[in-house]
Parts: structure tokens; C-alpha cells; sequence
């Protein structure tokens, strides 16, 4: 019998890595915002039509590409971000596999506009299912523009497995928050079928939570107190027992810089809460680990949103004990917040709004003690002011008497 083993040509190796890689429009929202801020970019919009089904776009303003790179980055395991194995322990990017940009091209009709800031002319290409349709040279702005279309064009089967336009919205909504989160240095712009549903400048941590998820969020947050052991430097807030629901929703955990799910380390969060709140109440945060990158190990998952800690049981601890403190210390006393921004405080209608002065009616010839002596039918009843019953209708006689005492009493002293 003859030999068997062949090697899959590349482009149906690419459908199969693919699989891992791009589950859902979401992913390619995560894949392609990430590359963004690994090419450094300050500005970053998102583009989705149909819930990423026709088109998932992401246009930014970073380094850019020279046209031999726009080819290569398309080839699986091409990439800028790492040269040897070691560098996998000290990352700094989002990116490592190199198979994001290959994964999308297999599966999907993908349009690029990319150029260098010392380039004069950008590289436009045209893939379809792996194949170049189109390269030449183009005018565009210094960045990268990546447009998905028709994710899942040749695969039918992974197509129809897709859900409804709301859900898979939802996840889409769920990755840029998790990323929008862990950057809010940069700014963002998420467009759903041409409407624009964020608009998220550069700011700090508490003023992009309360700008993602609303005005009302900004009370419920108390600060971590900053932890900065040489292991962990731990930051950011969570939120007071008072407001947690029995849902989890707002759960984030970000290592340096990075979405992650541990189901470790939220039992560490959710152990610092016991016995201030219910059993069936989850608890919420929105929390940054910052720790040496040579400690953690991110490629264990092809998604990369687990990850392994060389010191997981002292991080556990260090954690529990942020948390706890953070809550105690805001049990004792409402934490004094000099970070908050007092337009958090103006209604959402008034925001953009000019003040308006105060108006206060003055009628300047009124004159209460004058009011007896003239006719109702004078020129100030028209007024309003006019028309108040005259309440001071005898006040007078309150009075006869005194009038002539006073005077020959004044008359008296001063003689
Ligand atoms: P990875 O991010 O793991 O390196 P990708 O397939 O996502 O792999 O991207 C391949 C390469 O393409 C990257 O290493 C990078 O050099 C380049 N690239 C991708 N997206 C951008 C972008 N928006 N701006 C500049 N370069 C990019
Ligand atoms: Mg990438």
C-alpha cells in the first residue's frame, strides 16, 4: 500500500486554524482592534454592519505597513510582534501567533488600506478566501483601514451556526468594551449600521467605565487602594455591595493591558465580599493587574483571554486583601473622590447645553405701603404683581396711636 500522509495545502490549513481563531464576527472585532493598538494607533473606529455578518471594519491611525509587509502580514505565522521562542515571555503586544490576518482571509473577503507616515503612497489589497485579487498603490491616510465582508463566504455550515443579529451584536459589544476598557488612553468610535453608538475620547479609567456603561455607574464605583507589591501592581474599582445585582455583569479583569477570564482570581474578588453581600449576588469589577510579563503565560489559549500566573496563589492573596481593604476602608467612610468629574452630576439632557442665567421678576414700582392709597384701577394692576390680595387691608390701625407718641418722643430727645 502506497504512503497516505499528505500536507494540507494552505489555504484549507487556514480554514482550520481559522476555526480556532475567528468563532464569530466578535473575534475578528478583537483580532483587528488589537493589531490597532499594537501598531500603536491613538485613534481607533469600528466599523459593523449587520451585526458583523456584512461588514466588520477597524480604520486606525497607527504605524502602518510598506507594501512588501501589507502581502506578508496575510501568510500565517507572519508577524512583527516576536522573532524567538523567548519572546513569549516578555511581550508587550497583544499580538504573537500571527495567524489573526491569515485566519480572516481564509474566511472571509477582506479589503486593506494601509500606509507608512513616511510613505507618500499606501497599499491597497484585495483578498478573497486566501487569494490576492487586487494590489496597487493608493492615496489614504497614514494608518490602517481592514474591512471583513462576508464572514464565512465559503464555509455555509459555520455561517448558519452563527445566531440571531442580537446576539452576535452583543458579543461584539462585549469585545469592544473589554478592549475599550483596557485602553482609555486611545480613542475610540464604535459605528453599528452607520449610527454612531460611541464616541470615547482619550481619559482615565473611572471616566471611560462611566462613559461605556453610563452616568449612574460612577457612584456605585469605590477606588481599589492601590497595591504595588514588587509582585503585582494592582489598580482600578469595584463596585458597592449596595448595587450588585445576582446577575454578572460588569466582571473585567485586565493584566497588563489585556481582557482576561480567571476563574481563580474571581474567586479571590467574589471571597473578599463575603459577608456583605447575599449568596446568589455577584459581584462586580473592573480590575488592572499590572505584573512582569515574565511571570505569566499567555499562550495556552489560541484566543488568548486565559492565561497562566507563575504565582497564582500570592496574586490570590494579594488580590483578596485589595478587594477587602478597598471595601472596608469605604464601609467605614464613604471614600473622599478628587478624581470625579462634577459633569458626572449634570443630567444627560443638560450636558451640552449653555447655562442660562437665572431670570427674576422685579416690578420696580412696586411699593407696598403706597398700595392703600391708590385705586385698584391704576396702571400697575395690570401688572401682576398688582393682583395679589391686599392682605394689608387695615394694617394701619394697628399703628394709630403709636404715630403722634413716636413723634413727641423723638421731639422730646432730640430738644
Ligand atoms: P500578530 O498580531 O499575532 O502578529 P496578525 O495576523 O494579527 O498577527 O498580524 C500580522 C502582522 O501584520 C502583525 O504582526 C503586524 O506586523 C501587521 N499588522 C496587522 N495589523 C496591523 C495594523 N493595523 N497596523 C500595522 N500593522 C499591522
Ligand atoms: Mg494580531
Amino acid at each position: 500500500m502506497s504512503d497516505i500522509i499528505r500536507l494540507l495545502p494552505d489555504h484549507v490549513a487556514n480554514q482550520i486554524a481559522a476555526g480556532e481563531v475567528i468563532q464569530r464576527p466578535a473575534s475578528a472585532v478583537k483580532e483587528l482592534m488589537e493589531n490597532a493598538i499594537d501598531a500603536r494607533a491613538t485613534e481607533i473606529k469600528l466599523l459593523i454592519k449587520d451585526a458583523g455578518k456584512t461588514l466588520v471594519q477597524v480604520i486606525d491611525n497607527g504605524i502602518g505597513m510598506s507594501t512588501t509587509d501589507a502581502r506578508m502580514a496575510f501568510e500565517r505565522h507572519a508577524t512583527s510582534k516576536i522573532q524567538k521562542a523567548e519572546d513569549l515571555f516578555h511581550l508587550q503586544t497583544k499580538g504573537f501567533r500571527g495567524e489573526a490576518l491569515a485566519s480572516i482571509v481564509a474566511i472571509a473577503h477582506v479589503e486593506m488600506q494601509t500606509k507608512r507616515p513616511e510613505d507618500e503612497l499606501g497599499t491597497e489589497i484585495h483578498i478573497e478566501g486566501s487569494k490576492i485579487t487586487r494590489q496597487e498603490p493608493c492615496v489614504c491616510p497614514t494608518g490602517t483601514s481592514i474591512a471583513m465582508k462576508n464572514l464565512f463566504f465559503n464555509i455555509p455550515a459555520r455561517r448558519n451556526f452563527l445566531k440571531s443579529d442580537t446576539v452576535e451584536f452583543r458579543h461584539i459589544l462585549d469585545e469592544f468594551h473589554r478592549v475599550a476598557l483596557a485602553h482609555p488612553a486611545i480613542h475610540f468610535y464604535l459605528y453599528n449600521n452607520g449610527n454612531e453608538l460611541f464616541n470615547l475620547p482619550a481619559t482615565n479609567f473611572r471616566q471611560r467605565i462611566v462613559h461605556l456603561f453610563g452616568g449612574k455607574t460612577n457612584e456605585k464605583l469605590v477606588p481599589i487602594i492601590a497595591e504595588d507589591t514588587p509582585l503585582v501592581k494592582i489598580s482600578g474599582f469595584i463596585v458597592k455591595p449596595e448595587y450588585l445585582a445576582k446577575t454578572k455583569n460588569l466582571q473585567f479583569l485586565m493584566v497588563n493591558h489585556r481582557f482576561v477570564k480567571n476563574q481563580y482570581l474571581n474567586h479571590a474578588i467574589t471571597a473578599a465580599y463575603e459577608g456583605l453581600i447575599h449568596a446568589d449576588q455577584k459581584p462586580e469589577y473592573f480590575i488592572s493587574l499590572e505584573v512582569d510579563p515574565a511571570t505569566i503565560d499567555i499562550n495556552i489559549h489560541p484566543t488568548k483571554t486565559e492565561i497562566k500566573f507563575e504565582e497564582e496563589h500570592s496574586i490570590y492573596a494579594l488580590l483578596k486583601s485589595a478587594v477587602k481593604h478597598s471595601l472596608g476602608q469605604f464601609n467605614i467612610a464613604p471614600t473622599l473622590d478628587f478624581s470625579k468629574d462634577p459633569t458626572f452630576d449634570i443630567p444627560y439632557n443638560y450636558k451640552d447645553k449653555a447655562p442660562e442665567l437665572p431670570r427674576i421678576q422685579v416690578d420696580p414700582n412696586f411699593n407696598p405701603f403706597k398700595e392703600e392709597y391708590e385705586s385698584r384701577s391704576s396702571s400697575r394692576s395690570s401688572s401682576n404683581f398688582g393682583n395679589y390680595p391686599k392682605k394689608t387691608a387695615s394694617w394701619e390701625s394697628l399703628y394709630t396711636g403709636i404715630e403722634s407718641a413716636i413723634d413727641t418722643s423723638a421731639s422730646e430727645t432730640i430738644v
